[in-house]
């Protein structure tokens, strides 16, 4: 019977993993499908002791279940376990072992995309959810001096610094409303979004986090929102004369991690990158479910 790896999300219509993954798996004749399942939360767990005698060689995992997952799993790496959220589970026999695939692919799209290196240099993260987590621990575990974090919601941005700790690095929590953040931002290196402003059928998918007057053109403005390609805040980015980066680059890396970790086999990157973009011009007239 062919193996199977499954992206569980509720929804999952969205995604376009299926696309890239499949692309990469017949780019390597590996008799593997990959399909979306949209699984209710009160399905998770019933879900996950199926997968350990089945034919399912891993699953994805997609909002709202990577941190509802670390306690129905057997195993974390330690990426998972400091960030507390898993994007991938193995299928190890029946064992099943979570990863987090967000955090290498964030910092892989950064050094060989945006060509940026982290190590002693500022930063500031907007938001404070799961993607902005593993912002954070990539950001401080290459060796980042200070992390900013700004968030809707302080009391979050103050968790993930704390958080953060154990790593050593410098980290603030701010609110979105501090009079210091456009300050900080004006001075920093690299300004990541890790929110869910400007995403496309998203709640506010027209407004940008920082005006281009805010920005600096000496700075990398990366937004973590793929669709659409040019976001709100990659404009403003954009008329300061700062770098862009937009986040169908980590969205591959992490997938390519992903493959890494079930096939065993090296990720076919630039296959995966053209299956993503061509999903992407397919899609983006169509808003999310
Ligand atoms: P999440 O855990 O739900 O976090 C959402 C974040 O957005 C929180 O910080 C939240 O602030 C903030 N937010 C939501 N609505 C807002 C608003 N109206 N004004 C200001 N802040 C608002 O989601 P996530 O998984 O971290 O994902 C965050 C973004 O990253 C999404 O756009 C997602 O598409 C993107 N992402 C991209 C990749 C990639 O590979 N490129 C991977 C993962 C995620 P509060 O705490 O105040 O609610």
């Amino acid at each position: 019977m062919t193996n199977r790896v499954i992206l569980i999300g509720h929804p999952v219509g969205h995604s376009i993993s299926p696309n890239f993954q499949q692309a990469a798996y017949d780019h390597k004749s590996l008799d593997l499908t990959y399909q979306s399942q949209d699984i209710n939360p009160l399905d998770l767990h019933a879900f996950l002791e199926t997968m350990r005698s089945s034919n399912i060689l891993g699953a994805n995992v997609t909002v709202p279940h990577k941190e509802n997952v670390v306690p129905l799993i057997d195993e974390l790496d330690e990426d998972a376990r400091l960030i507390g959220a898993v994007n991938t589970i193995a299928n190890r026999n029946g064992r099943l072992v979570g990863y987090n695939t967000d955090a290498p692919g964030f910092l892989r799209s950064l050094i060989e995309v945006a060509g940026f290196d982290p190590v002693n240099k500022s930063a500031l993260i907007i938001g404070a959810g799961g993607a902005a987590k593993a912002v954070a621990f990539a950001l401080s575990k290459h060796g980042a001096s200070t992390i900013y974090v700004a968030n809707r919601t302080h009391k979050k941005a103050w968790n993930l610094i704390r958080a953060l700790e154990p790593l050593g690095t410098f980290a603030r929590a701010m609110s979105l409303e501090d009079n210091e953040l456009k300050q900080i931002s004006k001075q920093s290196p690299i300004i990541i979004n890790a929110t869910t402003m400007g995403l496309y059928g998203g709640p506010e998918p027209d407004r940008s986090p920082l005006h281009h007057t805010d920005i600096s053109p000496n700075s990398l403005v990366v937004d973590l929102v793929y669709n659409p390609a040019q976001t709100p805040l990659l404009r403003e980015a954009s008329i300061s004369g700062a770098s862009i980066l937009g986040g169908l680059p980590m969205l591959v890396y992490q997938g390519a991690v992903c493959f890494n970790i079930l096939t065993g086999l090296e990720a076919p990157i630039e296959v995966m990158y053209s299956a993503a973009q061509s999903a992407m011009s397919k899609r983006n007239l169509e808003p999310y479910t």
